[in-house]
């Protein structure tokens, strides 16, 4: 099976010792493609530098996430624009909102997420989003801009049937990680993770973060890693009432269509 990692924070600094060996597992794992998530000034070069050593293997999004919209000035827009013609770069994103934890103003939010809306549509980027219980605002804003992007993907969805249904209406991808493992708060999504047409499907890690519970034995260090991927494929294919291989095939080929790899 060969699957590809449409999330994974490899620029975070507990990757910084050892991201070849970590390449090195996922490969062995079938994860031989991996999209690394640019979610901060700094961390979108060091994920287009990770890129550009690996062609071929390791792509780039570049983005400002909302926990640091309030660092999105001029000179962060024209920088993005700048890293929108890279060809390692295939998404723009991380951007959305995130109102769990409001790091950034909601107002400071909203604007950095429609720069860079307005920044896919002028590229013709696909969009990699975000939203933590900011559905309805997301959502407003989202629709605005939906015709003139190509594509967009809610990544590391976890709400309600409501949401993925009002994302999917907006023909949307959804992108699913580990958070499904989780048996304490991941039950939901088991339910309804087989209603995602399975074109718009793709798994992901978000590695350092959410390590799949079904993970055994547990590693001590806790750190997700992109060689954990099948665990979330066998999940959904578990929950979906399909074959693992089905699973992998489908959301490799349409992670491929979406970023045109
Ligand atoms: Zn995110």
């Amino acid at each position: 099976m060969q699957l590809i990692d449409i999330g994974a924070n490899l620029t975070h600094e507990s990757f910084r010792h050892d991201v070849d060996a970590v390449l090195e597992r996922a490969q062995a794992h079938g994860v031989g493609r991996l999209v690394v998530t640019g979610a901060s000034r700094e961390g979108n070069e060091g994920a287009l530098e990770l890129a550009r050593n690996h062609p071929g293997r390791l792509y780039a999004t570049a983005g400002v996430h909302p926990h640091h919209a309030i660092d999105y000035d001029d000179a962060t827009d024209a920088r993005l624009r700048e890293l929108m013609r890279e060809a390692q770069v295939v998404a723009t994103g991380e951007t959305g909102l995130d109102y769990h934890r409001n790091y950034s103003p909601r107002e400071v939010q909203l604007a950095a997420f429609e720069r860079q809306l307005i920044i896919a549509a002028e590229f013709g980027k696909p969009l990699f989003l975000h939203q933590r219980d900011a559905h309805d605002d997301f959502l407003a804003l989202l629709r605005r801009y939906r015709d003139r992007v190509p594509a967009a993907v809610v990544h590391c969805f976890t709400d309600t049937r409501e949401a993925l249904h009002d994302y999917l209406a907006l023909d949307c991808h959804i992108g699913i990680t580990g958070w499904i493992c989780d048996e304490r708060r991941g039950t939901h999504l088991r339910e309804f993770v087989r209603e995602i047409p399975s074109n718009r499907l793709m798994i992901e890690t978000d590695a350092p973060y959410l390590l799949p519970r079904t993970v055994r034995p547990q590693p001590s260090h806790r750190r997700n890693e992109p060689m954990y991927l099948l665990h979330i494929c066998e999940e959904i294919a578990r929950d979906r009432n399909e074959p693992v291989e089905v699973t992998a095939a489908n959301s490799t080929a349409t992670a491929q269509a979406f970023f045109n790899l």
